[in-house]
């Protein structure tokens, strides 16, 4: 088979080939079953036994403690906004840190539920960086407090958690963390819950990611869906109802792909942190130095894993743009335009993007401003 072409989306993402690949032997057939695991009933053996392995092997990648919940769901990022607020926020006050895009439209959700509070916002600070925690105004009553570790669009990422015991404040912490779980190791002793979809990071569309603290399950108000309750969920092991199997599935072949992956002399997590940085550096270093092309994020809060970057100045023209989407193409460089509500071009280097699909990215970013620039 001939190379795959590189997919720089955003989400739904690329997948690891391997997997890819394993996915389609056992299509037909998983395990001498004679069925598809999307034709297993989910409280089977064999599907119990998939989604089992799976929750165990992300467990141990993330090192996520006993106290804390893993759960399966559905509804994607976009309804945890509101699914949050419907389990964390008992009707009262919650906080919001608003870095981008996706935290902008959490906050906007959670007011249906809940008194929102704005308690930073990096659009008003100047374009490009995350406000100190320092500067946060956390209210004393607030039930949690929310923000999103990796802005997909903007490109910022919280390289620290804050420690919101230091900064005065004892409500549990909220992370959507969608386009960004597993690069990297959370530190769960600052947080309280975690969400994200699938489609980034994880595998197929159709999963969502919540992993709860267990003290912070039985808060729900008396008008969440149950299947939205995280009690009800982590009770039935996340089989209140049908969860996605398939997508279930094929995280779980991901987690095994993360858990064997080797990089600069290490294994797992470390390993994929390891290679994260070195295409990041990579990609990031070619942006600077070029007269073309720039990044307009602050250093200290570059995303490892969406990269969105602009034509220079007067560089900057649909009639270029659009060549470098096409010369971009035809190089076998897919999925390279920006979000809309931003312009420009953005390459998401998910942990599925080798280090060759950024070598490759960084030599046509070079050849373009030889001959464009
Ligand atoms: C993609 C994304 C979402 C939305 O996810 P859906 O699955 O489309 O609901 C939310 N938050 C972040 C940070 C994302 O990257």
């Amino acid at each position: 088979m001939t190379r795959r072409p590189f997919n720089f989306s955003a989400g739904p993402a690329a997948l690891p080939e391997e997997v890819l690949q394993q996915v389609a032997r056992e299509m037909l057939d998983w395990h001498g079953s004679g069925m598809s695991v999307m034709e297993m009933s989910h409280r089977g053996k064999e599907f119990i036994a998939i989604c089992e392995q799976a929750e165990a092997d992300l467990r141990e990648l993330l090192a996520v403690p006993s106290h804390f919940r893993i759960l399966f769901m559905q509804g994607g990022g976009l309804a945890e906004n509101a699914i949050v607020p419907l389990n964390l926020s008992r009707g009262g006050q919650v906080d919001f840190v608003v870095t981008g895009s996706w935290s902008r439209k959490s906050a906007q959700e959670a007011r249906r539920y809940a008194d929102v509070h704005i308690a930073a916002d990096a659009s008003l600070s100047g374009a490009g960086a995350i406000p100190s925690p320092a500067s946060w105004t956390l209210r004393p009553g607030t039930s949690y407090v929310h923000l999103c570790s990796n802005e997909t669009i903007d490109g910022l990422e919280f390289h620290a958690l804050p420690d919101l015991r230091a900064l005065g404040c004892d409500a549990p912490l909220v992370i959507d963390f969608s386009s960004h779980v597993l690069s990297r190791p959370v530190d769960w002793s600052r947080v309280g819950l975690a969400f994200g979809g699938a489609q980034k990071n994880i595998g197929p569309a159709g999963l969502t990611l919540v992993i709860v603290r267990e003290d912070l399950l039985g808060r729900a108000l008396p008008i969440c869906p149950s299947a939205f309750d995280y009690k009800t969920v982590a009770e039935a092991q996340s089989m209140y109802n049908t969860p996605p199997t398939f997508s279930i599935y094929v995280a779980g072949l991901v987690f095994q792909w993360l858990k064997r992956f080797e990089y600069g002399g290490q294994r797992g997590l470390a390993a994929i942190e390891q290679r994260n940085l070195d295409k990041a550096t990579l990609l990031y270093d070619a942006l600077d130095r070029s007269a073309v092309f720039e990044n307009r994020v602050a250093r200290e809060c570059r995303s490892r894993m969406n990269v969105p970057f602009f034509l220079r100045g007067a560089h900057d023209t649909p009639a270029l743009h659009q060549a470098f989407l096409d010369e971009a193409r035809d190089r076998q460089l897919l999925q390279l335009k920006g979000h809309k509500s931003v312009g420009g071009m953005r390459a998401s280097i998910y942990n599925a993007m080798s280090l060759d699909g950024v070598h490759a990215l960084v030599d046509f970013l070079k050849d373009f401003e030889t001959r464009h620039g």
